[in-house]
């Protein structure tokens, strides 16, 4: 009788200087986008990477095969505006068969999702955010500078038909912006599973308009909503990710919070970000980035590009400093990070 080989034990990320497991990487697929939110992107867009520097589809999967094969399992793809990069489906596809992923995502601002979310859903997206700041349709223009707020509610239901679970709507919060919409976004949550999530207005590239009294913090948002609801239950949403989840009684989606200007969620940060050109960022507000796309392009062992992965998880500051006179708004617009 031969004896039974002792099963692999899967390793479960990487830890970092500050005891954070981290086995969660977000991949910007483009620098383009078919919006110009003002929050994000200047009205002429940014200049744009070659399309030789951009990651290919080739590289990013190679890429996340060594990030699986660290431990990480949490994917989300983003941009730019991730549908607009061709053939996206055919790339998420080789993505969910990487061994070891087991939780695949997108944040897209849903002006292609109509047409592509049945083929996205296939493809392996199980679960999407989309963005939209307004639900009123001359704010819409006013915000993205672009007329095309139809398109985004057409790719919401569409995200909801196709099987998409959750669907959640990511609303950044502006005061004198669109912070009286607050309750318009509750009501979306009553007969739609929809899980509409509140995020602060952070500072990016220094001509976003952020201005601190702009910021309308989760507390702030809350306590708003509290007058008119009665907030009954948390719910844990798969990948809520540093949201806090709350239903509404009766309310068939829920609410939820992200607040990176008010609370630090840096002690639980759990993530990579990897830049459409290649540059691996420890943390969002941090320009601190290692340049991965040489060694892809290079096709070295997926051995030694975990070793750089872990490198880049060693180099993880502690926190971000928005709240302390440290501050430096980051040098790239959100757009080329990818939120
Ligand atoms: N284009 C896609 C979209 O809009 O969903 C993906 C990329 S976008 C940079 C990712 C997320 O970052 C979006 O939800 C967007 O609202 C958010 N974002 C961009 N700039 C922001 C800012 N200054 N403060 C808070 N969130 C921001
Ligand atoms: Fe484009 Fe998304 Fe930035 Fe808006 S937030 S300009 S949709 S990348």
């Amino acid at each position: 009788m031969t004896a039974k080989k002792p099963e692999k034990t899967r390793k479960s990320g990487v830890t970092d200087r500050y005891a954070r497991t981290i086995d969660y990487l977000r991949i910007s697929v483009t620098d383009r986008c078919n919006l110009r939110c003002r929050y994000c992107m200047p009205e002429e867009g940014i200049p744009s990477i070659s399309h030789d520097g951009i990651m290919r589809y080739e590289e990013i999967t190679l890429l996340v095969q060594a990030a699986a094969s660290l431990g990480f399992t949490k994917l989300r793809l983003t941009g730019g505006e991730p549908l607009v990069r061709r053939g996206l489906a055919d790339l998420i596809e080789s993505l969910a068969a990487v061994d070891g992923i087991r939780d695949l995502s997108l944040t897209t601002n849903g002006v292609l999702l109509a047409e592509q979310a049945p083929r996205l859903k296939d493809a392996g997206i199980g679960r999407i955010n989309i963005s939209l700041d307004t639900l009123r349709p001359d704010r819409f223009y006013t915000i993205t500078r672009r007329d095309l707020f139809d398109r985004v509610t057409a790719g919401i239901d569409a995200a909801l038909d196709s099987g998409m679970d959750p669907v959640k709507i990511n609303i950044v919060v502006m005061r004198g912006v669109n912070d009286d919409e607050i309750m318009d976004f509750v009501l979306l949550t009553k007969d739609k599973p929809l899980s509409v999530r509140f995020i602060e207005f952070m500072p990016t590239a220094a001509q976003n308009g952020w201005e601190r009294d702009r910021v309308v913090s989760s507390a702030e948002v809350l306590s708003r909503i509290r007058k008119q609801y009665i907030i009954e239950e948390v719910v844990d949403t798969p990948g809520a990710g540093p949201s806090t989840d709350l239903r509404i009684d009766g309310f068939a989606g829920s609410i939820g919070f992200i607040s990176p200007v008010s609370s630090h969620f840096c002690d639980r940060c759990n993530r990579l970000r990897v830049t459409a050109d290649g540059r691996i960022r420890g943390c969002l507000f941090s320009d601190d980035e290692l340049y991965i796309l040489p060694i892809l392009r290079q096709r070295r062992p997926v051995g030694e590009i975990a070793d750089f992965l872990r490198e880049a998880v060693m180099k993880k500051p502690r926190s971000h400093t928005i709240n302390d006179g440290r501050f430096k708004n980051c040098q790239r617009p959100m757009s080329a990070i990818g939120g």
